[in-house]
């Protein structure tokens, strides 16, 4: 799930996902003291309502399935059931002759202001809930005489709260909006624009952080390869047909890959898996890739094969001595006719 955050949707479903559960332990709760109390009033099926909504919201949210209407639901229940509790307070308040104050409700205010804010865009966000503070003000004043001290009280700082979480949060929406920019910036800044595979920059990264010991696993393989022919692919098809072989080869290859293999483009018709296994695994991993590559039908293109240089990391290997041998070990594939992978077996070379 954490794996695959690619904009800011996805932060606000895994956001969702840890918030639904909090809300629905707090209205069954209530459900189940209303039970225990044989209290059914309307405050009752609405609890009903909002409990069913929370497990169908939280099961559309982990299935990424129309976050929009979950999003939708959620805020006008929320907005009615925030209005409509304040408004049954206040007149509890008048008709139980005061001498109280807001209930425990209110502590759930900024949730609904970040709510309001996290599912919408930033100007209706700071429209929405400047209504709602306005709706919230309305009743309060149309009874206001009839209040006590401390219930004007706790109203005025509710009022007040109220308006200092919406200002705090139309910044935090502000904060949170940019750095989801710059998080997907970052992200398109390691992606080939062409495949949507890791780019030369990302491989390169993956590679020095290995070297300086970062990677907890301390085995290391490179499969360097390098697609056969290619330019004629280019000359013969047209370059847009090229550009779909390559977008084709990197999906194929990329459904090869378990969790820890790490793959990308190099550059041009070349792309590298780095796996964290022995050269002589790695071996039989580049040999699968190059039968699967060998054994496709590619639109329009028919057949095309690749070739393949595999090295495993030694101790003072760098970046570069890592390359070059991976690059001579594919220059090899290419010498001896292409199509193959030269690296080292189980039974040596
Ligand atoms: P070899 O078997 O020796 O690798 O031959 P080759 O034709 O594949 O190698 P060569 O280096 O002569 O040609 C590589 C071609 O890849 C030339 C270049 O136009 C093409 N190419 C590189 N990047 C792209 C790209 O992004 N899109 C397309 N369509 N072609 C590309
Ligand atoms: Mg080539
Ligand atoms: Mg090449």
């Amino acid at each position: 799930m954490f794996k695959n955050i690619n904009d800011l949707n996805d932060w606000k479903r895994i956001i969702y996902l840890f918030i639904i559960p909090g809300v629905f332990i707090v209205a069954a709760t209530k459900l189940f003291i209303q039970v225990v109390q044989q209290d059914y009033t309307v405050e009752f099926y609405v609890s009903i309502i909002f409990c069913c909504f929370f497990v169908a919201g939280w099961f559309m949210t982990y299935r990424n399935w129309k976050l929009k209407v979950v999003e939708y639901l959620m805020f006008t229940l929320f907005f009615i059931y925030y209005l409509f509790t304040l408004i049954i307070e206040i007149v509890n308040s008048i008709d139980l002759g005061g001498n109280q104050t807001l209930s425990t409700f209110i502590i759930w205010t900024p949730l609904v202001i970040m709510f309001i804010f996290m599912s919408m865009e930033k100007k209706w966000a700071l429209l929405t809930s400047a209504n709602l503070l306005i709706l919230s003000i309305v009743p309060g004043l149309m009874v206001y005489g009839k209040l006590t001290t401390e219930f004007k009280d706790s109203l005025i700082q509710l009022y007040i709260s109220t308006a200092v979480y919406i200002v705090v949060f139309s910044f935090a929406h502000r904060l949170i909006q940019a750095h989801a920019e710059v998080d997907v910036m970052r992200r398109q800044f390691y992606l080939d624009s062409l495949t949507q595979v890791a780019n030369r920059y990302q491989i390169d990264e993956w590679m020095t952080s290995f070297i300086d010991g970062k990677w907890e696993d301390r085995e290391l393989s490179i499969i360097f390869f390098d697609i056969d022919y290619f330019k004629n692919v280019n000359d013969t098809y047209g370059h847009k047909v090229g550009d779909d072989v390559l977008r084709e080869v990197a999906r194929l290859v990329k459904s090869e890959m378990t969790e820890d293999h790490y793959f990308g483009r190099w550059g041009g018709e070349e792309f590298m898996v780095l796996a964290p296994v022995l050269e002589c695994e790695a071996f039989h991993v580049a040999e699968r890739l190059r039968k699967v590559i060998e054994d496709h039908n590619f639109d329009e293109v028919g057949n095309i094969t690749a070739s393949f240089g595999v090295t495993g990391y030694v101790a003072e290997d760098t970046v570069d001595t890592i390359l070059v041998r991976a690059d001579k070990r594919l220059y090899s594939s290419k010498e001896d006719g292409r199509n193959r992978v030269t690296g080292r077996t189980l039974s040596g070379i």
